[in-house]
Order: C-alpha cells, then sequence, then structure tokens
C-alpha cells in the first residue's frame, strides 16, 4: 500500500487514498520519493484545461530513491538518486531521431497512462505516467534519470519539471547569448527558473513581469536586474528599458492569450517571443497580417525546454552542487501530501513560487 493524492473528477476535491501499484516488472523501477513539485500542470489536470482519465494520482516532478528495480532493468540500481521524467522518448519515433525527443511521438498529448488500483480494485491513473504525490511511483526506467547524491535530493524534485523547462527554454529554445536582453512574463516555478537561466548565460537586462508585486524579492533573488508588476503599460516599459526597441528575447510563461499578446509586443523588430505556458483550446491569440510581417519575429513554443532530459538533467544536477543554479531561490513552500490544495490556492491568487511535496 501506497499513500497517494487522488482526483475523483474535474474540480471534485482531493483526497489521499491508499493505492496498491502493483509487481515491479521486467523494465520497472519502483522509486520511493522524496519530494514532489506542485506544478501548474497539475492544476490544469483538474480545472479542465486538460482531459485526463480519473480517478488520478496527481504529480509529475519528482526525485527519490531507487527502492527496487526489474530483472531487467540497466539505467539504476537500488540505492540511486533519481529525478523522474514525465516525457521519457522512446528513441526509435521520426522525432526522436530527428533529434527532438521532447516531441517523441509516443508522448504526444499523454496527460494520464493506467497505473495501480485503489484498496477496493478500481484501477488508477497517473498523471503523466508519473503519479509522483505518492510515497511511491513503479514506472519505466527510461523515467528515471541519476543523479549525483551530493545534490540535495528534495530540492532536486524541480530539476524533473520547472528547471528542465525554464533552462532549455533559455539554452535551447531561444539559445540566449551573453549581453542579450530577455523579458520573463509570469513568475511561478518556470518563470523563475527562465531568471535564473538567463542570468546565467550573462543575459542583460533581465526583465521580470508578474501580476503581483508580492514575487519581486523571488524575482530579484532569482537574478532578475528589473521588476514590472503588469499592468496596460506593461510593453511599453519593456521598451523604456532597451531604448524604445524592445528585447531580444521574451518567455511568455503563464499560457494566456493576453500574455502571450504581452510578450510578442515586448520582443524587439526581429527578435523572439516564446511561449513556455500551457493555455487552453478555447483561447485564441490575435495577430494581424500586417504585424507578422512589419515586426519580423519568431513566435515559438518551448516543450519540455527543447531539451533531452538525458543529457540535461545530470548537467543541471551538477549545476545546482556548483551552487551556479540555484534551487531554493524557485521554492517558497514545504507541504504534505494531503495540503497540495494550499498550493493550489496559491496559484489562483499569483502569491509564492514552488511548492514542494516533502515526504520523510
Ligand atoms: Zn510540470
Ligand atoms: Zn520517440
Amino acid at each position: 500500500m501506497t499513500k497517494a493524492l487522488l482526483s475523483r473528477g474535474p474540480k471534485e476535491d482531493l483526497e489521499v487514498v491508499d493505492i496498491v501499484l502493483g509487481e515491479t516488472g521486467p523494465n520497472q523501477v519502483r522509486v520511493a520519493v522524496r519530494a514532489a513539485g506542485v506544478c501548474h500542470s497539475d492544476l490544469s489536470m483538474v480545472n479542465g484545461t486538460v482531459s485526463p482519465s480519473f480517478p488520478l494520482v496527481l504529480g509529475h516532478e519528482a526525485s527519490g530513491v531507487v527502492a527496487e528495480v526489474g530483472p531487467a532493468v540497466t539505467r539504476v540500481a537500488v540505492g540511486d538518486h533519481v529525478v523522474l521524467n514525465w516525457s521519457p522518448p522512446c528513441r526509435v519515433c521520426w522525432f526522436c531521431r530527428k533529434g527532438e525527443p521532447w516531441l517523441c511521438q509516443q508522448n504526444a498529448g499523454v496527460a494520464s497512462r493506467p497505473g495501480g488500483q485503489l484498496s477496493d480494485g478500481t484501477p488508477t491513473n497517473l498523471t503523466l505516467g508519473i503519479g509522483a504525490f505518492a510515497e511511491e511511483v513503479l514506472v519505466d526506467e527510461r523515467a528515471v534519470i541519476s543523479i549525483a547524491k551530493e545534490v540535495p535530493l528534495a530540492e532536486a524534485a524541480l530539476i524533473g519539471c520547472a528547471v528542465l523547462t525554464g533552462f532549455g527554454a533559455v539554452r535551447h529554445t531561444a539559445a540566449v547569448q551573453p549581453g542579450d536582453s530577455v523579458a520573463v512574463i509570469g513568475l511561478g516555478g518556470v518563470g523563475l527558473a527562465v531568471v535564473e537561466a538567463s542570468r546565467l548565460v550573462g543575459a542583460d537586462p533581465v526583465i521580470a513581469v508578474d501580476r503581483s508585486t508580492g514575487k519581486q524579492p523571488l524575482a530579484i533573488a532569482a537574478g532578475a536586474t528589473h521588476f514590472i508588476a503588469s499592468s496596460a503599460t506593461t510593453t511599453r516599459q519593456i521598451r523604456a528599458l532597451t531604448e524604445g526597441r524592445g528585447v531580444e528575447h521574451s518567455f511568455e510563461c503563464v499560457g494566456r492569450s493576453a500574455t502571450i499578446r504581452d510578450a510578442w509586443q515586448s520582443a524587439r523588430r526581429g527578435g523572439s517571443c516564446i511561449v513556455v505556458g500551457m493555455g487552453g483550446a478555447d483561447d485564441q491569440v490575435q495577430l494581424s497580417a500586417l504585424e507578422i510581417f512589419h515586426y519580423a519575429r519568431t513566435l515559438r513554443s518551448s516543450v519540455y525546454g527543447s531539451a533531452d532530459p538525458d543529457v540535461d538533467v545530470p548537467q543541471l544536477a551538477e549545476l545546482a552542487l556548483s551552487k551556479q543554479l540555484d534551487l531554493g531561490a524557485l521554492i517558497s513552500h514545504r507541504v504534505e501530501l494531503d495540503d497540495v490544495e494550499s498550493a493550489f490556492e496559491r496559484m489562483y491568487r499569483g502569491e509564492g513560487a514552488r511548492t514542494l511535496v516533502v515526504f520523510d
């Protein structure tokens, strides 16, 4: 039996229940979860933005210790410290062979996968095949990536989603260069990771934008050179900080048409606008034919940081070990399993950075 946080359907109260994960298969790994971050995508699973199968164990951004391995497993051994990867590439599909494992066909559009059951035998589903808000997870070996044991294990949970996504958006999708100007709109865990990554690359200025002024100290701690409380004049203020041009790269880390418009209008002529936030299917973004031509901007999305987790996760763990990456600056709250709803409420109110669910 494993304690896990379950949703029985959209907008229903979350419950801590006992689930049975079953036997460890030949290629599977059982991980004792050390910590799991509360990501905006967990909220999207239960508020109607995406449509997973229910009942659903939430959580996908996690770290832990390998507790058991199947007989065919070669990637890890019992006792290894690991970060969970919610989009393990198959390495054989067209996209993987093209060198774009973040677009792996086997993971496209997958919000949940079957796994585990309730004590009465009802089958459960796991968010993104992980279901990390649980004392234990049982996953394919491709979904675990070993990190050095010296890396603080609880904080390393964030490397599996927010940090990989934020750093990847900066390093891979946008390929930000030293001295480039950057604006980051939306300062949740991912947005703050974009700020940190931009600072580490040597971008200047790094302009952080959020609707909540309470995010200012978090933004500055993560390395922002400027903070703007978003308003009708956001893009004008960003242009004022860049000699009237707009920034080289703008990052939208919310997933809404209004903030995508702000990010688009914040980029210079010929600059790039990177959409990192995942928005809804019914939220239309309007761009006129004239402005698309006139501004000569690039509009791209960044899926899982355009990263190869098997390469990037160990590198990011090394950056955390050398303190160039400050995982602590991305975490504002630590809670127990039954308190994830408080993190969702903070998201709605626009407060705080990452909330980490910590297991003893
Ligand atoms: Zn996530
Ligand atoms: Zn693939």
